[in-house]
């Protein structure tokens, strides 16, 4: 595949546990691009305000969150083991803390933040104009990268994200119940379509994605078959 004189921008979005994070790495692997994990950034941010004792019993103390965000550094290391890119918050390795329940159970009332959100668009932007890149969330196509040549939304049924995120917590030694996951996912649903800030939104040029009846091997070829288009037009527009 010669893809390296055009590159494009990729903005996957969708509902939680969609495995958005499952296609946007696979993409990038096979067309040699970037990829950032938007949501680890967030997650990152809220974990930071957990050990800083700035939510407390369900308290969210928004002013100090926002004016202490300067204090936040959020970089990615290679892990040699998974072959995968790690958060880094504060020179610490926190990719296994960010996934916990807890940090679930906080993360849509903490991204909801304005001042959370300028600070996190910022690098997120700067990422993006490397072109080359895929980046996944929840605002990418709408907001962070409205240009993108290709976005892709993506959704499933509930009950298949729920099975999945139950399996894949199991599976990383999380104590969770079916219970405790739906909550979350539906709670994170809710709060994150419906904030003032960046909602989550279908963009209007966005192809949909709905892989509950999907293996990762049968959407990869359908999202890598809108790709390729989306660089062939690219050249097309480029060199008539
Ligand atoms: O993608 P992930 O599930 O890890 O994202 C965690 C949370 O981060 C989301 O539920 C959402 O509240 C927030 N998020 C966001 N905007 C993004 C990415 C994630 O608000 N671009």
């Amino acid at each position: 595949m010669n893809n390296e004189d055009i590159k494009i921008s990729i903005a996957i979005d969708g509902f939680s546990s969609c495995g958005k994070s499952t296609l946007a790495k696979a993409l990038a692997s096979k067309l040699h691009y970037h990829y950032l994990d938007t949501g680890a950034m967030y997650r990152a941010v809220t974990l930071f305000a957990m050990k800083e004792g700035l939510v407390k019993d369900g308290l969210l103390y928004v002013d100090e969150i926002s004016r202490r965000l300067d204090e936040i550094d959020i970089t990615f290391e290679r892990n040699k083991e998974t072959g995968r890119s790690d958060v880094v918050l504060n020179g610490k390795n926190v990719e296994k803390e960010i996934r916990s329940q807890d940090v679930a159970s906080l993360v849509s009332p903490v991204s909801a933040i304005q001042a959370v959100r300028r600070k996190l668009h910022k690098s997120q932007r700067a990422m993006a104009e490397k072109k080359g890149v895929v980046m996944d969330g929840r605002d990418i196509g709408t907001v962070v990268m409205p240009d993108a040549e290709l976005k892709i939304f993506m959704t499933a049924d509930t009950e298949v994200r729920v099975l999945r995120r139950f399996e894949e917590q199991r599976a990383k030694g999380q104590d969770v119940s079916m219970d405790q996951v739906r909550e979350n996912l539906k709670t994170r649903d809710l709060i994150d379509s419906t904030r003032v800030e960046d909602p989550l939104r279908q963009a209007d040029d966005a192809m949909v994605l709905d892989n509950s009846e999907l293996t990762p091997d049968e959407q990869l070829q359908m999202a890598l078959g809108w790709a390729l288009k989306a660089i062939e037009d690219k050249k097309n527009a480029v060199t008539p």
